[in-house]
């Protein structure tokens, strides 16, 4: 909803929000004036001299902002200020990191359209981009719980809640004025989905990992990764994935969300995910790929397409080993399956 003032207040910002009917009162539209805060710059990645690998770098993206609350808390906290929470706890820890480094798109209550949070990543050269939201059911549902990890899909959602999960993300473009498919012909949508190919193989396997680590803290609302045309993650050269961090409408998860500590484990829980990612795939000229050769990974999650005798072959195993070393009493495994990976 955008609110519109015949007074000028150049410096503060209109947030208009619907109250229900109380008392003798019906439906009020209440225009709130809130100081605008101005948008910092990115800060940049760290430093490294000419010659030596880089860091990779994660773009992290704190949902909404500012005009656009995001979703309703079940004791009235507000998503965007959940997701920004999550976003700079990311950040220190990513930032702590040997070989990582992370940016935010928006790092301050205000509001941050589509292109500009990608227009960000890009300026960063990020290799990953991570959105952050807190999921809410709304209605009877207070029960829904745990986190979930999602990745774009153009052909359509994995369940019908999560073609309602992404109409309500995407709306966000709305309160900001823009139309989703702004400018978005049908040549260009083939050109994008050409390009997102790669792009899609990518932030399926960090999606992957990053749900295991997230099942190490809590169960999480599905087994495995959802793919819903989420806009926010319709960056075509940057792998991106959306990490739903909680029900914020469920009253249990809403009062841990506002717990530092629990926001601690999220975060770690992320990094840790993004890491195995980057052992496994470690883009060119990074710290991850300079360091390859000490990092064997022990675990492998299973991807779409993956036989026993692949993930065998790619960790310089055999399929006789790799059998016997997760006690598989047949070849046939499923996506998200967790293997150990022994010794080569
Ligand atoms: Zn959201």
């Amino acid at each position: 909803m955008r609110a519109s003032c015949s007074i000028s207040v150049p410096r503060y910002g209109p947030r208009a929000s619907l109250l229900p009917p109380a008392e003798k009162l019906g439906y009020r539209l209440v225009v709130d004036l809130y100081p605008k805060q101005k948008p910092a710059p990115v800060k940049t990645v760290k430093q490294v001299l000419p010659g030596e690998p880089r860091p990779v770098v994660i773009a992290i993206d704190a949902g909404h902002g500012g005009e656009d609350p995001g979703a309703l808390g079940a004791t009235g906290s507000h998503e965007k200020n959940i997701t920004l929470q999550v976003a700079r706890e990311l950040k220190r820890q990513i930032d702590r990191e040997p070989g990582m480094s992370a940016i935010l798109t928006r790092d301050g209550d205000y509001y941050v359209k589509r292109e500009d949070r990608y227009r960000k990543a890009r300026e960063a050269r990020a290799d990953l981009f991570v959105s952050i939201h807190a999921d809410a059911c709304p209605g009877s549902c207070e029960t829904a719980r745990g986190s979930s990890v999602w990745v774009l899909s153009t052909r359509g959602a994995s369940s019908e809640a999560a073609r309602r999960l992404a109409d309500r993300e995407n709306r966000a473009d709305l309160i900001g004025g823009v139309s989703l498919d702004d400018k978005e012909d049908s040549l260009a949508a083939v050109l994008l989905d050409l390009q997102q190919g790669a792009t899609m193989d990518a932030s399926n396997a960090v999606a992957e990992h990053v749900l295991v680590a997230l099942r190490q803290i809590g169960p999480t609302h599905r087994r495995q990764v959802e793919r819903a045309n989420f806009v926010v993650l319709r960056s075509p050269d940057v792998p991106s994935i959306l990490v739903e961090t909680a029900f914020i409408s469920n009253p249990a998860e809403e009062k841990r969300l506002k717990d530092p500590s629990h926001r601690e484990k999220l975060a770690a829980a992320i990094v840790d995910g993004a890491r195995n990612y980057f052992r496994m795939m470690p883009p060119q000229g990074t710290w991850f790929a300079a360091n390859a050769d000490k990092f064997r990974p022990s675990r492998h999650v299973v991807g779409r397409g993956e036989t026993l005798a692949i993930i065998a072959e790619r960790h310089g195993v055999t399929p006789g080993k790799l059998r016997s070393a997760n006690k598989l009493a047949s070849d046939s495994l499923r996506v998200g399956d967790v293997l150990d990976i022994p010794a080569g």
